[in-house]
């Protein structure tokens, strides 16, 4: 069946600084994902903020914002059938530590802050990001 999705996804600072992107965007094309649409940028923390309000009230809300918006990320809209549920099961769960084998977190994250990849949640959710970054 044809259920052909967008989503969201960003390769987080930690991942940029290690030069590991493109090991990261071939992981997606092997794995079936076209990339519609990609940019580095920096975003300000304020930015960082408002992509992350659903979390404002988490511990770890500050930390997160200070460091999505500490260096360059590579944001990306990816394409695929099933994108949202595909790219999450990709990336494995938040914590590298617990992540499966053979999923971006557990081959490149650091720890559940440094954890590499960013995917949107939802097909809303992925609406929602996808226009934050590459307003249409
Ligand atoms: N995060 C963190 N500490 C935690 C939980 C999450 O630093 O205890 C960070 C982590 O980088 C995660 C992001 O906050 O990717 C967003 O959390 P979410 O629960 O949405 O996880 P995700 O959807 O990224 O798997
Ligand atoms: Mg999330």
């Amino acid at each position: 069946m044809n259920n052909l999705e967008k989503t969201l996804s960003i390769i987080k600072p930690d991942a940029v600084e290690r030069n590991l992107q493109e090991e990261i965007k071939k992981n997606f094309i092997d794995n079936g994902f076209e990339i519609k649409n990609e940019k580095k940028i920096q975003i300000s923390k304020s930015e960082a903020e408002e992509f992350y309000k659903v979390h404002q009230s988490k511990p770890f809300y500050a930390e997160l914002c200070n460091y999505l918006s500490s260096g360059p990320i590579v944001v990306m809209v990816l394409e695929k059938n099933n994108a949202v549920i595909d790219n999450r099961k990709l990336m494995g769960a938040t914590d590298p530590t617990k992540a499966d084998e053979g999923t971006l977190r557990k081959k490149y994250g650091i720890s559940i802050d440094k954890n590499s990849v960013h995917g949107s949640d939802s097909i809303e959710n992925a609406k929602i990001e996808i226009n934050f970054f590459f307003k249409s």
